[in-house]
């Protein structure tokens, strides 16, 4: 048997049922892409449903303002997601629906992987978008690389002619093999309940426990962080929005302890001034005479 036959059966019975995964709606189908780039899909879930009452088409999301979306955002992070999708919206109100990959990609804000998961779940097109999931079982199945890397796309592209299926529901396979790898094809993988493990490259392996598990199995991105400060700027910036957003408007030199409890004037004020020129330049923030508001 074929293994995306395989793959698809053990689907059926095992894939997790996800709203995102019930319709055809490619605005449906990116504000969920954006919303699990680096969210959890049982937040996403709760942020999912409010936001789609809230923008419930392109039409509706181009008309909401950096307010709006940044406060429908809130609690998810990395905030430039939000505004990036509105704009989305705004160039699809605009100019149509993109039909191929290669439209999509056009459009600021959307990269391969997004491209080329809206093309294969609104617009059923046969495509793999490869993201850490997908990576790790293709490279892992097809090419036997027990930790496969960015650097291996190129391979693992490929290979994903063959993988996926002529007829059949191949759209279902990406959706099928993201739950593998959320289940069973983890970091430390469970081959003797896998339905690949027979023809997977990388099976022996690990089930002859000879694999060496690493304590990071793909290179986490170096985040910016000042000075002593326990957590990166990210959490910090998440912090100031959040402030600004519920005080409505605030001057930059009252942030500091309101922020960051261990905030030293002397020390710090650069390091939040900062902060917020980059919020503003991400037009997260306004300033109107040294008031800050979203
Ligand atoms: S057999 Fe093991 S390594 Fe191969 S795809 Fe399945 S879980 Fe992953």
């Amino acid at each position: 048997m074929k293994p995306a036959t395989l793959l698809l059966r053990w689907y059926r019975v095992h894939g997790r049922d996800l709203p995102w995964r019930k319709t055809q709606d490619p605005y449906r189908i990116l504000v969920s892409e954006i919303m699990l780039q680096q969210t959890q899909v049982d937040r996403v879930r709760v942020y999912y449903k409010s936001w789609l009452k809230q923008f419930p088409s392109w039409k509706k999301l181009s008309l909401a303002t950096n307010a709006e979306v940044i406060t429908a955002w809130a609690g998810l992070g990395y905030n430039r997601r939000a505004l990036m999708l509105r704009d989305v919206a705004r160039t699809v109100n605009l100019n149509g629906l993109p039909q191929t990959e290669d439209e999509w990609l056009t459009i600021k804000g959307i990269g391969p992987y997004t491209a080329s998961a809206i093309s294969a779940f609104a617009q059923r097109k046969r495509t793999l978008p490869i993201d850490t999931n997908i990576r790790r079982v293709l490279g892992r199945y097809l090419l036997g690389i027990h930790f496969p890397q960015l650097a291996d796309d190129e391979k693992i592209h490929g290979c994903t002619e063959e993988f996926l299926p002529r007829r059949g529901a191949y759209w279902d396979v990406p959706q099928a093999i993201f739950d593998l790898a959320t289940s069973i094809c983890t970091k430390s993988p469970d081959c003797a309940r896998c339905p690949l493990k027979n023809e997977c490259f990388a099976s022996k392996n690990f089930l002859e426990k000879t694999v060496t598990i690493p304590k990071r199995s793909t290179k986490k991105p170096k985040e910016r962080q000042y000075r002593n400060k326990p957590y990166p700027d990210r959490i910090y910036r998440g912090r100031i929005l959040k402030t600004v957003r519920e005080r409505v408007t605030i001057r930059s030199n009252q942030l500091g302890p309101l922020i960051d409890p261990m905030f030293d004037q002397h020390l710090d004020q650069e390091w939040i001034d900062d902060m917020v020129s980059r919020l503003i330049k991400d037009k997260l923030l306004k300033q109107h005479r040294k008031r800050l508001s979203l």
